[in-house]
């Protein structure tokens, strides 16, 4: 796969604030949020979409979920947030390495389900 700013960002080749990180992934603001708080988790390794990862994912998809909730609750937002995540053009997917949004501090009313629009 082609690297991406996800690439160069996990492996601090941009200096990016990391407000969590572990071996296997990091955590940083959105640079454009779409809500008061607007987190990112990114796998170290690049998988450019979901629907890219496989069976030998599976403890690291499970990773990046715990995590989310470790980072939200950190933040003070443990109560109330979305998790998104955009696989695809079609889907919302601008940067084609895998990543979780975490999205809160603002009301997720039905059907307001995607990280950028709202
Ligand atoms: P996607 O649309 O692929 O699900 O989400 C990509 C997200 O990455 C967007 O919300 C966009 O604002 C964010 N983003 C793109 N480039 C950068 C960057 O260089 N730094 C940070 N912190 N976020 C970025």
């Amino acid at each position: 796969m082609e690297d991406t700013i996800f690439g160069k960002i996990t492996r601090g080749e941009i200096p990016t604030e990391f407000l969590y990180e572990d071996d296997h992934c990091v955590a940083i603001r959105d640079i454009n949020p779409q809500a008061p708080t607007h987190v990112l988790i990114i796998p170290r390794k690049p998988i450019p979409r979901l629907v890219d990862s496989g069976a030998e994912d599976q403890e690291l998809l499970g990773h990046l979920l715990l995590v989310a909730g470790r980072v939200a609750d950190k933040l003070g937002v443990g109560e109330a947030f979305r998790l998104v995540i955009n696989n695809g053009e079609g889907g919302g997917q601008t940067v084609f390495h895998l990543h979780l949004h975490i999205l809160a501090g603002r009301e997720m009313t039905e059907g307001q389900l995607s990280a950028g629009l709202n």
